[in-house]
């Protein structure tokens, strides 16, 4: 942000704006590169990072991406014809969910991605369609573990969940396993998501490879893939600081040093989505309309829920904040402003930002929304009311 407004890699959201038009997500490329180089630079050398693409399936990024991690997980059909049609070998493709119906299983083994089970039932079904094409299954168990990665430190207890097998189930489990056609390759533990304490995720994976440990003795061949999950967040909201990663990365060394002799010749992966994307993304869209309803001032602009559901706070949040706000364009007007941002759609749901102080601005004016990267434009209604699309762009 200068006097010119705000800058997205080299362009300026005003040139964005003009060239593609509103609304419009901007993604920067160097922003991911340099993300993904910080990882490198801290963490073990042997961790395998892969980028969990439902944070942003779009296919150029995933490209982009593809040519800078180990592996990508993928929770559809969708998502691996994504990964795969953007240069990733089935081989270095997870495939996690409930509910994978039968095409989808078939494409996965068929293309030697690793399945990770999500219950005894979809085990059968992975063996039934293995057979059926004559390929092994490369599978891993997901498993539901008795703890949680929580904001305020770990759950101990074991909720329950459509995700994975309980870890009481696993050992049975895996010895249905051993009678089954499949190959049996390791261990999915996915323990949160949106975490900014790095005292919480090194406990959780701790724990993670605590439980790796315990259900190592029930592969006979040993575990050659663990799959940690991620769960590293960003920060959204006010007062909120961004993760510190270098107490992970000296906890992951230690543990993996640990693993070269509890778990010999196993890969470890790290899963991170919104990590990799989400502060490279910035939404733009115009302001439209400028009223005053009983004292209260409200933008309405050309975006809003319909493209940006979690800006509006009915993506995961319970008590609604506002996501990071700036008016992009030129605006040298050091006049401040308290502010409601909306959309144009006729519901009190599409707000995207309630009682904001900002540059007094008005239409033709720009709003961009930070930290848009990740579950924007793929986790948004996009359907509903019928407005056009918004346009994605890759810097
Ligand atoms: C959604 C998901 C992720 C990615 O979560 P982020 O918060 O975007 O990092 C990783 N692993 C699994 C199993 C998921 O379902």
């Amino acid at each position: 942000m200068n006097a010119q407004g705000l800058y997205i890699g080299e362009r300026s959201a005003s040139a964005l704006a003009e060239e593609f038009g509103t609304p419009l997500y901007v993604y920067d490329c160097a922003s991911i590169a340099r993300r993904v180089q910080q990882l490198r630079e801290h963490m073990p050398p042997g961790l395998s990072l892969h980028y969990a693409i439902k944070a942003n399936p779009m296919p150029e990024l995933v490209r982009f991406l593809g040519e800078r991690v180990d592996g990508m997980d993928v929770a559809s059909a969708g998502e691996l014809q994504t990964a795969l049609d953007n240069g990733m070998a089935g081989a270095d493709i997870s495939f996690a969910g409930p509910g994978k119906r039968d095409e989808e299983l078939a494409l996965a083994i068929g293309t030697g991605v690793t399945l990770s089970v999500e219950s005894p039932g979809e085990l059968q079904r992975i063996a039934d369609i293995g057979q059926r094409l004559g390929m092994q299954p490369r599978i891993a168990l997901r498993i539901n573990p008795a703890f949680r990665l929580k904001a305020a430190g770990m759950h101990m207890g074991g909720a329950a969940s459509p995700f994975g097998i309980d870890e009481e189930q696993a050992p049975g489990v895996l010895q249905q396993v051993a009678t089954l056609p499949v190959r049996l390759r390791g261990l999915h533990i996915y323990a949160g998501s949106q975490n900014l304490s790095a005292p919480h995720l090194v406990e959780a994976q701790n724990a993670i490879f605590e439980l790796a440990f315990r259900l190592a003795g029930y592969f006979p061949d040993g575990i050659e893939w663990l799959n940690i999950g991620g769960g590293f967040g960003i920060p959204y909201f006010p007062g909120e600081q961004a993760l510190d990663i270098a107490p992970i990365a000296d906890n992951l060394d230690k543990r993996m040093a640990e693993s070269e002799s509890r778990l010999p010749g196993c890969e470890i992966v790290l899963e991170l989505g919104r990590y990799l994307v989400g502060e490279a993304g910035v939404y733009l869209c115009r302001i439209i309309d400028r009223k005053v309803s009983r004292g209260r001032v409200y933008l309405v602009t050309d975006g809003g829920m319909h493209h940006h559901l979690a800006a509006s706070g009915n993506f995961g949040q319970v008590l609604r904040k506002n996501f990071p706000l700036r008016v992009a364009n030129h605006v040298d007007n050091p006049e401040k402003e308290t502010v409601t941002v909306v959309g144009p759609l006729c519901t009190p749901l599409d707000l995207l930002g309630d009682r904001v102080e900002l540059p007094k601005a008005g239409p033709g004016d720009l709003i961009a929304i930070l930290q848009s990267g990740a579950y924007g434009y793929s986790a948004s209604p996009l359907e509903f009311l019928s407005h056009p699309r918004p346009e994605q762009v890759l810097l």
